[in-house]
């Protein structure tokens, strides 16, 4: 299950989905923060090996659920290790803050 990275353009929040592939081809992407339909990608999404898209799916779909940092942190850095690819410097020490705890708000703002 590939992560898609959004930025808006109307406010300048950035977020995160998690989609299929043929989710992604018929996806409309409004954004959370304040509905704008001009978001675009930020990164490529993170590919995931086949064996693991099943799990992955059961760790987002807590993550959406319960709507923790922590959890989302771990989904991606579970996601990020299965990919074999690094990160780059800003996007893995966003994670590991997500890691932490703490709220991809006030991540986000350092970022803007
Ligand atoms: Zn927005």
């Amino acid at each position: 299950m590939p992560v898609y990275e959004y930025i808006c353009d109307g406010c300048g929040k950035a977020f995160s989905l998690f989609m299929s592939y043929a989710d992604y081809d018929a996806a409309v992407v409004n954004c959370p923060a304040c509905g704008a339909a001009n978001v675009r990608r930020k990164i490529r999404p993170i590919r995931v090996a086949v064996g693991e898209k099943a799990r992955l799916q059961q760790l987002s779909e807590e993550a959406a659920g319960n709507d923790s940092s922590q959890m989302l942190g771990k989904v991606m850095r579970t996601i990020q290790q299965q990919s074999g690819r690094e990160l780059p410097p800003d996007t893995n020490e966003a994670l590991t803050r997500l890691e932490k705890g703490e709220s991809p708000e006030s991540i986000n703002k350092d970022y803007d």
